[in-house]
């Protein structure tokens, strides 16, 4: 799972909006997309995700 820094909308990013493929380039960029406010951000490194893990127990 993956947080928006937007909105704040929570989802799982396998699932989220493939990211952005409009953007004119011939290989699409590792944005991933909100499937909530459409705002487009840069994936989160793995160790960030185990560290807010740690801090939400
Ligand atoms: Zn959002």
């Amino acid at each position: 799972m993956m947080k928006c820094s937007f909105c704040g909308h929570e989802f799982d990013e396998n699932r989220a909006l493939g990211g952005c493929t409009s953007c004119g380039l011939l290989k699409k960029c590792d944005l991933i997309k909100c499937p909530n406010c459409s705002f487009e951000m840069v994936p989160e490194p793995k160790w960030i995700k185990k560290l807010r893990e740690i801090r939400r127990k």
